[in-house]
């Protein structure tokens, strides 16, 4: 026989507990398990006035932020919706059936002004990443490094020239985003630096067409990995540029090492971290191994004698060529010392003419000069290091390790839906990055530790 529905909407009394109704292996509950906000009060206190009227919980705030960096819920006005509707939110969010919901434009304005001002976003980070420590995630032998661009808030048609960028002023109606830029720029002060387009709403973001297709303005997320169990140690948003990238990732190991005392073995990460000087960095002042491939443009592809071909003599300061003769940066004294270094950091070793003119391998060697030159980089020990280690089986391992902080990126634009910012300036894209790392911890450790714990069956977009 087909049923009807018999329930009645308008009963006044209910016998409801919360509690019952959210499902046992909900992803939320392994997060909450593992979130602690104790100390948030403590250390938001002196940014909160002690009169006036009393404003949103702290506390919900920062669920209410997990929940939306979780489950890739984007926009607040539809967070504030979801946490209103949805039964496993407000549990999480320790909210009773008949609490409100703070307002979008409420929540909106205590985000960006408290909590920026505060360091909130970096001190929840934190502490789950010392959770994430204390319950053995985190190894700290090893740590990978990557870089991934995400597009800005910003559009091509509201921006001007890099040129009619540079004489910007400061001003105290500028909006925050455009203070911000003035700010970074006064601090770097390098005038050399022109970029092609600077957007008008969000001056920080880069111009790039990194990507392949057409350009676009945006960030660059740094992770900073332990390979254990792919926790992220640090995040930092930086332009997209290579030396950026590599900035970020010194700063993130400093931080790492001054915060959790916690200094890896060695470091994983891609050719972009293979220069010279971040060789030289990790290798002889921070002793760190790189497992990172090494930028090498000495290798001749047209037949003539590469570098290798050249071999290295530590204590005379010269090269041997494959006949025998010396390469020498001062083949005679002079009386004012020279500076040798140039300005790539590289010293010249030139072969003598009178060897070359009567050598028969001059052909395979320096077909259309008198002698030949070799750069040698300030920083070559370094780089032997890290070609030594990139022979290595070990190597070997810690390249497709490196994986696991692609695929941490990979989840992030897929499954937490970051592929764009919603908030502008680099501070604005600091707070969002900080919160999604936080996110994926989260996550990790409540999967890790807690198996039952599932993905909530619908997941919002
Ligand atoms: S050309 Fe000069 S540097 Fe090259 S192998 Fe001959 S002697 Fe050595």
């Amino acid at each position: 026989m087909m049923g009807f529905q018999t329930s009645n909407q308008e009963r006044l009394f209910y016998s409801f507990n919360l509690e019952d109704h959210v499902p046992k292996n909900h992803l939320l509950r392994g997060i909450d398990q593992y979130l602690d906000l104790g100390d948030l009060r403590q250390h938001l206190s002196e940014f909160y006035s002690h009169t006036g009227r009393p404003s949103i919980d702290p506390e919900l705030m920062i669920r209410m932020l997990v929940i939306g960096y979780s489950f890739g819920i984007r926009s607040e006005r539809r967070l504030c919706e979801e946490v209103h509707l949805n039964l496993a939110y407000r549990w999480f969010c320790k909210l009773g059936l008949e609490d409100a919901v703070p307002d979008h434009s409420t929540f909106s304005k205590n985000r960006h002004g408290r909590f920026r001002e505060s360091g909130a976003f970096r001190h929840l980070f934190e502490s789950v990443l010392q959770r994430c420590m204390s319950e053995g995630l985190v190894r700290g032998e090893g740590f990978a490094t990557d870089a991934s661009i995400i597009k800005a808030d910003a559009q091509r048609m509201q921006s001007i020239p890099g040129e009619e960028a540079m004489n910007w002023t400061h001003s105290e109606d500028a909006p925050r985003a455009v203070r911000e830029y003035l700010d970074a720029l006064e601090e770097t002060n390098d005038p050399s630096f022109i970029p092609k387009f600077v957007s008008t709403t969000d001056p920080s973001a880069t111009w790039t067409g990194a990507t392949g297709g057409p350009a676009f303005f945006a960030y660059c997320t740094n992770y900073l990995i332990d390979l254990k169990a792919g926790i992220i140690v640090d995040v930092e948003a930086s332009a997209v540029n290579k030396a950026a990238e590599v900035d970020a990732t010194r700063a993130m190991i400093d931080r790492v090492e001054e915060k959790f005392d916690i200094k890896p073995e060695r470091l994983v990460g891609d050719t972009n971290y293979g220069s010279a000087a971040m060789l030289n960095w990790l290798v002889d002042e921070k002793q760190i191994e790189p497992h990172v491939p090494v930028c090498d443009k000495s290798e001749r592809k047209d037949g003539t004698f590469s570098r290798s071909d050249f071999q290295w003599d530590e204590q005379a300061d010269e090269y041997r060529c494959p006949e025998g003769h010396a390469l020498r940066s001062n083949w005679r004294p002079f009386k004012k010392p020279r500076k040798r270094i140039t300005n790539e950091d590289t010293i010249i070793y030139r072969s003598s003419q009178l060897d070359c003119a009567a050598c028969p391998k001059k052909d395979r060697c320096c077909p259309n000069t008198e002698f030949r030159k070799i750069a040698r980089s300030i920083h070559e020990n370094a780089r032997d290091v890290a070609r030594q280690i990139n022979l290595t089986p070990e190597y070997q391992q810690s390249r497709s390790e490196r994986k696991k902080v692609e695929m941490l990126f990979a989840h992030l634009k897929r499954i937490l839906k970051l592929d764009k910012l919603r908030l502008r300036g680099h501070s604005g894209a600091q707070d969002e990055f900080l919160l999604a790392a936080t996110a994926q911890n989260l996550r990790r450790m409540a999967k890790w530790l807690t198996p039952a714990a599932q993905e909530a069956s619908v997941v919002p977009a």
